[in-house]
């Protein structure tokens, strides 16, 4: 650059200044994938959840992925620190590196934004914070020693300690969405109840369930092989300084269609990374009793 580009060019931003206008960083944003077995695809699904946090114009996205499963994970130590939030699209029960375990949970405490997606619940049963920061999981052996089953009963949130197996799902099907927290900034301006595409509704999660404050519930329904209960498909955790937002939505590529999965994922993330939402909900947006699924090209 020459000087008179140089003076230009400082001009032009001590006018940005001035006027008020705010050049926005982007969002430093890791999908951190890999290492699940044959139910659910990273390699497909990865793609377009950068796709979806991309079309915010919100983030930079970058995709860090695991070794393969049976290859060596210890030199696996991603730097977290680069980024404001890590949407894990991971499941394993093979445990990270102590070194990386620890980085991770430092940037977590630290502030760091979190969202746990679809079967990244399953991941590390065993890992005590791990499934704190998640706050509920399904599936790899966890039942009542891994936490209570969170339920609803009388417009309250109760912990249900009893026995029995942590995780499950019918078959795919549509079913509503019922906003529990209208007032949390991932859910203000949602209708109170629409209708999901189909889906799986995962069922019976347990977990510590700590710090957890549900956003939304969906009616597991028992002729449907459900859990006869309503369970919580959106939820945000608290974590030492940390957010996290876990949705249950988003099976396969077909699933995450739903306009409902996009936007929640889109504001989840921004509440994650930055304690706010800045988007709009789209004009797409499914209602009580219409689903909305959106072309992805
Ligand atoms: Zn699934």
């Amino acid at each position: 650059m020459n000087k008179k580009a140089r003076t230009l060019s400082a001009a032009i931003l001590l006018l940005l200044l001035f006027s008020g206008w705010s050049v926005a960083a982007p969002i430093q944003a890791m999908i951190l994938d890999g290492r699940q077995a044959k139910s659910h695809d990273w390699v497909t699904t990865t793609p377009l959840l950068k796709k979806y946090l991309d079309a915010t114009g919100l983030f930079a996205v970058e995709v860090v992925t695991a070794p393969a499963l049976g290859q060596d994970l210890s030199g696996f130590n991603p730097d977290f620190s680069k980024y404001q939030v890590v949407v894990l699209n991971y499941d394993d029960d093979q445990p990270w590196p102590q070194a990386t375990q620890d980085a991770f949970l430092r940037f977590v405490r630290n502030g760091g934004g979190v969202v746990v997606y679809h079967a990244a619940n399953n991941a590390f049963p065993k890992w005590t914070a791990y499934n704190e920061i998640i706050g509920l999981g399904g599936w790899r052996g966890r039942n009542e020693q891994s936490g209570p089953y969170v339920r609803f009963k009388e417009g309250k949130v109760v912990l249900d300690r009893s026995p029995g197996r942590g995780g499950s799902h019918g078959p795919q099907d549509s079913f509503m969405i019922e906003v529990w927290n209208a007032k949390h900034p991932i859910m203000k301006g949602l209708p109170p109840k629409w209708m999901s595409s189909k889906d799986e509704l995962y069922d019976r999660l347990r977990g510590p369930a700590y710090n957890l404050d549900v956003l939304a519930t969906a009616y597991s329904d028992p002729a449907k092989k459900g859990s006869g209960e309503r369970e919580p498909v959106f939820f945000t955790i608290r974590y030492g300084k940390g957010r996290v937002f876990q949705t249950i939505l988003g099976h396969s590529v077909a699933n995450m269609r739903d306009v409902g999965f996009i936007t929640t994922l889109q504001r989840g993330t921004e509440w994650a990374a930055t304690g706010k939402v800045t988007q709009k909900v789209p004009a797409d947006f499914p209602k009580e009793n219409t689903e909305s699924l959106r072309e992805v090209k």
